[in-house]
């Protein structure tokens, strides 16, 4: 049984009578009623072995643990407010709480964010890090998976795989220079959540998530969300200089399918470009368009001359043996 799978099978019962909850499982944050001003609710875990290593430097896990959660509301277009910290820790290490607090508190600050509570407890295992994440949005106006139209044209921030190459690199399979290596992991450990564009992009996209698992898997939920199917072209998918150095099949593998990039998918409906190219540019992102979607369902990936890819790449799923 798949993570997704699991989700349906056990904790997606039917709506109950809580006419506060607006919006419940399935997209990118819980949605709850606040007046003129809808919350954004997020929660993702970090497990030391599962998402980090061990000897990952503290302050960058501090920044992730945030920027993950702060991700989640960017796809959602809210402003971030607060968040809770629950955090199972082996034993007391104080370099490393005074580290994590540094890298935690510095992406708090850039974003107004404020810890407001939490947990701490001993751990059996390894170190794991669960935040929530508060954010804010105009009330009914929230990005939403479920979207999509025909039509849209489809648009992906940033560059796609980095940081899947960063891990890659960490474990030893691939071997970069210097600068481009640390720069691949950077992007893995230390993700930047597209909270700006994120907030310029409500009332003009259509739909929208956070790339945490890999494209493919991730607009897949868009898609079924939506009830509608897509067409991506290959070569528009926006890679960095060293992603663009390896072999073809290794960028499709990792811009197509890579995890942890944090960028924003998002559908916009046509003739709108122009406003999308500069709210990027006040957002300080690239913003690429990579593809359109159509009526139906599935996913096309194209190469440049109009053929479909095989995309037997799979999005990461927790669960899948
Ligand atoms: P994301 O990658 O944005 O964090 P996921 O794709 O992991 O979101 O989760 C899909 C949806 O399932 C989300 O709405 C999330 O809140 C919900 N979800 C995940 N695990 C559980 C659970 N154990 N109980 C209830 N809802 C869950
Ligand atoms: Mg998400």
């Amino acid at each position: 049984m798949g993570e997704f799978e699991l989700i349906e099978r056990y904790f997606a019962r039917s709506a109950t009578s809580c006419p506060d909850v607006i919006l419940g499982i399935g997209d990118d944050c819980a949605l709850l009623a606040g007046g003129a001003r809808d919350w954004a609710v997020s929660t993702d875990t970090l497990i030391e072995g599962v998402h980090f290593l061990v000897d990952v430097d503290p302050a960058a896990l501090g920044h992730k643990a945030l920027a993950v959660n702060l991700s989640d509301l960017a796809a959602c277009g809210a402003d971030p407010r607060c968040f809770l910290l629950a955090l199972a820790l082996p034993h007391v290490d104080e370099n490393w709480l005074a580290g994590f607090a540094d890298g935690l508190f510095e992406l708090a600050r850039q974003h107004g964010c404020e810890l407001a509570g939490g947990d701490t407890t001993r751990s059996v295992g390894g170190v794991a890090i669960t935040i929530t994440a508060f954010g804010r949005v105009e009330a009914g106006r929230a990005l939403l998976r479920s979207g999509a139209r025909p039509d849209d044209e489809l648009w992906v921030s940033g560059s796609l795989g980095d940081a899947a190459l960063g891990l890659a690199c960490l474990r030893g399979e691939f071997s970069l220079a210097t600068e481009p290596r640390r720069a691949t992991i950077e992007r893995l450990q230390r993700p930047t959540p597209r909270i700006e564009l994120g907030r310029r992009l409500v009332g003009l996209a259509n739909s929208a998530i956070d790339l945490s698992d890999g494209l493919i898997g991730d607009l897949g939920h868009v898609l079924r969300r939506s009830g509608v199917a897509a067409r991506i072209e290959w070569e528009k998918i926006p890679r960095s200089a060293t992603l663009l150095a390896l072999g073809e099949s290794d960028q499709q593998r990792l811009a197509l399918a890579g995890g942890d990039d944090y960028e924003l998918l998002f559908s916009v409906p046509p003739g709108r470009r122009a406003e999308i190219e500069s709210i990027g540019g006040y957002a300080r992102v690239a913003v690429s368009r990579i593809g359109r979607i159509e009526a139906g369902s599935g996913l096309t990936v194209v190469d440049r001359d109009g053929r479909a890819m095989d995309i037997e790449a799979q999005a990461f799923d927790h669960f899948r043996p």
